[in-house]
């Protein structure tokens, strides 16, 4: 290893790094080790076709990494968070309004609401691009990771392709395979809740004379008191475009761990079924939802040496390292 490797004085050398996955991870860890003067290639199993939309938020702390890395921060199209809204489950009024005009004062940074797709581009670009400092990053897609010789760097794909880097770096999600070559298996089960996902366009919502949530530019969230599992939780993306709605409720109601986030989408009326008592302007942005796909829920157990804080890398994982940004 160390083939590609150029040394410096100080003892920095630029490395070759082999990012497995392309998603919001794998082009976040792209960017920063492109700016750090790295060389690196991502690989990425799909070819990005047929990805659905959702909310993502990014909270000061990864906004001020967007600036750091130079992100062109309008091509994400975010919603800057003004208020935190809870409302009461039948009526919909707020029960508790928490006010963040003083955050971006207070944090240093604002808090965005990203639509995933958007994020995902605004990242790509600057990731790939030429312009600004470092290497552009390149990517392979269609390169599905099936091992890793962690002693010579070697990824080895299903394409029958394989690759070598002083680095590899897996961010290939939660069901990272990665991580299971590197030893690290986290226990997982199903949580007890399910969520289903719908997206409601606000033009759509307004035309049909509904309330406009979007003027509010707030995360908004009616139940999930008194221990219960049912809430809704509304989060503005797309400039305020589209409005994305994850919808909890216990797993008696509806279980979907078998199926895909990539899956079929689901009937409003199966959307609807679990809360006959939700306030009715709510509810009636949700029988126009579309794109109603189930967000899986699990509760997973950290690894202990994460954990800990002992050691995060074994000595035999030396040529990999793991990222994952899914809470899931
Ligand atoms: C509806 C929904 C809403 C969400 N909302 C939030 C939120 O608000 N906040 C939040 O932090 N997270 C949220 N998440 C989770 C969100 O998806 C993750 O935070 C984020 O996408 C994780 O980024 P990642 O790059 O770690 O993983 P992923 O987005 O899963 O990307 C992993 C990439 O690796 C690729 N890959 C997988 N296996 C291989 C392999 N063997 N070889 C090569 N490539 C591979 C995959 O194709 C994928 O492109 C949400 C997820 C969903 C579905």
């Amino acid at each position: 290893m160390g083939s590609h490797t150029s040394h410096t004085s100080s003892g920095w050398r630029c490395l070759s790094v082999g990012v497995v996955g392309g998603g919001i991870g794998g082009m976040s860890v792209a960017i920063s080790l492109r700016r750090a003067g790295h060389n690196v290639t991502i690989y990425e199993r799909n070819d990005f076709a047929g990805e659905v939309g959702a909310s993502v938020s990014c909270a000061a702390n990864g906004t001020r990494w967007l600036h750091e890395w130079g992100v062109d921060v309008a091509k994400g199209d975010p919603v800057v968070l003004r208020k935190l809204i809870n409302r009461d489950w039948k009526t919909g009024e707020p029960v508790s309004v928490y006010d963040l005009e003083d955050y971006e004062q207070r944090w240093g940074y604002v808090y965005n609401m990203f639509h995933r797709q958007y994020m995902h581009a605004m990242l790509k670009d600057c990731a790939l691009q030429d312009e600004g400092p470092g290497n552009p990053a390149k990517l392979m897609v269609n390169h599905p990771c099936k091992g890793i010789d962690l002693d010579t760097g070697t990824i080895y794909f299903d394409n029958g392709k394989t690759a070598q880097h002083d680095l590899v770096v897996g961010a290939d999600g939660i069901g990272s395979v990665v991580r299971k070559i590197i030893g690290l298996t986290p226990d997982k089960r199903p949580a007890p809740s399910s969520c289903l996902h719908a997206n409601v366009l606000t033009e759509d919502a307004v035309k049909l004379g509904l309330v406009d949530y979007s003027r509010d530019s707030a995360l908004q969230y009616w139940g999930g008191q008194e221990g219960k599992w049912d809430k809704i939780v509304l989060s503005p993306c797309n400039g305020g475009k589209l409005l994305s709605y994850y919808c909890f409720f216990p797993r008696e109601k509806g279980d979907y761990v078998n199926q895909t986030w990539r899956g079929e989408d689901r009937p409003v009326e199966e959307l609807l079924a679990p809360f006959p008592e939700l306030d009715p302007q709510v509810k009636s942005h949700l029988a126009i939802g579309i794109e109603i796909r189930p967000w899986r829920l699990w509760v997973q157990c950290v690894s202990p040496s994460l954990r800990t804080g002992e050691r995060v890398i074994k000595p035999e994982e030396r040529t990999a390292l793991t990222t994952s940004f899914d809470p899931a």
